[in-house]
């Protein structure tokens, strides 16, 4: 994914020149890269589950550590 971009999938991203990590919700565009500020490539680092189904997981005795 690039500066620009609509982001497709709640998660946290690192920008592909300075490895810095940021977290990206659905409905934003992709930034530059916070470190250096140019137009760069983004990389899904880790899934975020939303809170909802989070919420869910936890009434079915999921216990986060
Ligand atoms: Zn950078």
């Amino acid at each position: 994914m690039k500066t620009g971009q609509d982001v497709r999938e709640l998660g946290l991203y690192a920008s592909d020149c300075c490895l810095e990590e940021m977290l990206f919700d659905v409905n934003d565009s992709f930034s530059r890269c916070p470190h250096c500020s140019r137009l760069c490539e983004w990389e899904l680092v880790d899934a975020v589950v939303p809170w909802q189904d989070m919420a869910k997981l936890n009434d079915g005795g999921y216990e986060a550590a």
